[in-house]
């Protein structure tokens, strides 16, 4: 029979947590195996020798190097050790080089006799943290074209306007109003409408390459593009050469009093932002220029 010591080490080492136990100076009093196998497969800087380390201490230099880990980490377990919470909890990143992960610690306190000790644990949670994600990716992307939907372009645009305004650098906006879509309906049926969709953001990704582009489907048969850091001149480039590729894909549009294939329209804009202007006057300008282009015979780019 074992003596409750060794039985509790036996129960503590069979938990995949991974457990520290400090006491209130924040000096290690015991770490389960599976903290040790961590240490020791990810290079932690408490490692084997841990009898001798102070996981404050550890949290404070990891903190002064400039690790969030280690300010969070190290603040919220002084706020148990001082009695001015129950437990703390906070998840964070620990990505390595070759997977994404996550974990959850916690600091719970417990006392024997006069004595207090902190359990801190690290759970791994990346099964729920890769789910959250794949939810949320889901949620910005348009269910028939696959590329962004326009709430993903909203909370794009906004971070590259803001990028763009601390580099002082001109953002371009294209707005894509496929011409006499009706008709293509009409004639063809809504099924080679979608298709018609579909072959468009396959399409417009080819356009979208660099971080601070994106391509989205604003809405019905209305796209937008996006290009950061890229001027006037370079934008309408790409969209004369989007003009053909739509010609190219030459999809029959036989009543399109255009050409009997699809064509599209652009409203093209330029900004440079600062505190001067507003990201939506960007959309503003650009829709302008679709009507343009609309009124003045369409298949055509108006900047
Ligand atoms: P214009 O050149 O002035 O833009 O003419 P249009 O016919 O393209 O414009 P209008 O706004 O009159 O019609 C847009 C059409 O796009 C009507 C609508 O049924 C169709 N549409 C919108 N969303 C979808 C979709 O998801 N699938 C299909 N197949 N059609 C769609
Ligand atoms: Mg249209
Ligand atoms: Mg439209």
């Amino acid at each position: 029979m074992q003596s409750s010591h060794e039985f509790l080490v036996l129960v503590l080492d069979s938990i995949t947590e991974h457990i520290v136990v400090i006491d209130e100076t924040g000096d290690i009093q015991f770490v389960n195996q599976s903290w040790s196998a961590f240490g020791n497969n990810n290079a932690c800087v408490i490692g084997d020798n841990w009898e001798h380390e102070n996981y404050l201490s550890e949290c404070d230099k990891a903190s002064a190097m400039g690790d969030e880990f280690g300010t969070k980490a190290g603040t919220g377990i002084r706020t148990v050790i001082e009695n001015r919470e129950s437990f703390f909890d906070f998840e964070y990143p620990c990505h390595s080089p070759s997977e994404k992960r996550w974990f959850m610690m916690r600091v719970t306190p417990f006392q024997v006799a006069d004595q207090k000790y902190f359990v801190i644990s690290h759970q791994n949670i990346t099964k729920r943290k890769l789910a959250e994600e794949d939810v949320s990716n889901l949620a910005k992307i348009d269910g028939l074209t696959d590329i962004s939907n326009r709430r993903a372009f909203d909370e794009f645009f906004h971070k590259e306007w803001s990028r763009c305004c601390r580099l002082k650098k001109p953002i371009s906006l294209a707005m894509v109003d496929l011409d006499h879509f009706k008709l293509l309906n009409d004639d063809y049926g809504h099924q080679s409408g979608d298709e018609c969709l579909v072959k468009m953001g396959r399409l417009l990704k080819e356009f979208a390459n660099r971080p601070g582009d994106m391509c989205a489907r604003y809405g019905g048969e209305e796209f937008v593009l996006v290009w950061g850091d890229t001027s006037l001149a370079q934008a309408k480039q790409l969209c004369n050469r989007l003009l053909k590729n739509i010609i190219d894909l030459n999809i029959q549009n036989q009543n399109s009093p255009i050409k009997n294939c699809l064509t599209a329209s652009i409203g093209l804009a330029e900004i440079i932002p600062d505190q001067g202007n507003e990201a939506k006057e960007l959309i503003t300008k650009a829709d302008r220029m679709l009507y343009r282009a609309k009124d003045s015979g369409r298949n055509r780019v108006e900047s």
